[in-house]
């Protein structure tokens, strides 16, 4: 599903190297996690993936089945079936939430080749995965994000991923500023889209989201790097004990 071979980017406003070589295979129907401390480049990767400006590959290739993603705009790469739930949330005012979602929707379908979802079925769609995300009514009117507790742009992300039903879901991050609940409501929105077509990408920098979200394989990144890669005991190992251990193994 995603391919990444020996991916190096540095910033394009100063010569800093931030991915150093990253290797990564997401097979379609699994979830691959990515741990690792903070500033070792996970959502770099993650923001190079989605075609976000300021980063210059300077090696390397991604793909997502087979297509070159790197050559694509950030919309036609949305419009291949890329997803990236942010770190941060943006929010947007004057944009109903609600319009925002169905202009991406349809524009979605359109890059598909699909018929426009009606604004009926687009209603009925909406209001029962928003339910599911205990996002209340008033939030989907409201601009998108404006006001939005912390906890409440996290879920509005997965909405965004629900109706978008992307192929290759990238999460940065999404647990964090979470409480316990609105954490078990974010994977089972997760759990609720994996099937043996779509990919997932989840960073994060704990290990609870992972008892919530099974991965299929945990990789650990460091300075550019993915230095480790394992199953989900890699997890455990470093809720128990922290980064350092892996870090002096490796080195
Ligand atoms: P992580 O998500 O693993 O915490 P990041 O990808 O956010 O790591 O950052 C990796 C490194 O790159 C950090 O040292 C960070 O400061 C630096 N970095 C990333 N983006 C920028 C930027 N736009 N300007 C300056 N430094 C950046
Ligand atoms: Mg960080
Ligand atoms: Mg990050």
């Amino acid at each position: 599903m995603l391919s990444i071979k020996n991916l190096h980017v540095k910033l394009e406003e100063e010569d800093k190297q931030i991915l150093k070589g990253v290797d990564l295979e997401v097979e379609a129907g699994k979830v691959h996690a990515i741990m690792g401390p903070n500033g070792s480049g996970k959502s770099t990767l993650s923001y190079v993936l989605s075609g976000k400006d300021g980063y210059e590959v300077t090696d390397g290739s991604a793909t997502l089945e087979g297509e070159d993603l790197l050559d694509l705009e950030p919309e036609e790469r949305a419009a291949a079936g890329l997803f990236l739930a942010f770190q941060y949330p943006v929010e947007i005012p004057g944009v109903g939430n609600m319009t925002f979602l169905r202009t991406a929707v349809n524009a979605q379908r359109k890059a598909r080749g699909e018929e426009e979802m009606s604004a009926a079925d687009f209603l009925k769609v909406i209001r029962a995965k928003a339910k599911d995300l205990k996002i209340d009514a008033d939030m989907l009117k409201r601009p998108v994000n404006m006001g939005f507790s912390g906890g409440e742009k996290k879920r509005n992300e997965i909405l965004q991923m629900a109706m978008l039903e992307p192929k290759m879901c990238i999460l940065d991050e999404t647990d964090s500023g979470l409480d316990v609940d609105a954490m078990k409501l974010v994977a089972e929105g997760v759990n609720a889209l994996r099937t043996e077509g779509r990919g997932f990408l989840v960073i994060t920098h704990y290990q609870r989201l992972l008892d919530h979200i099974k991965p299929d394989v945990v990789h650990i990144m460091s300075d550019g790097r993915i230095i480790k890669t394992g199953g989900p005991e890699l997890a455990l190992e470093v809720e128990n004990n922290g980064y350092a251990d892996i870090l002096a193994e490796v080195a």
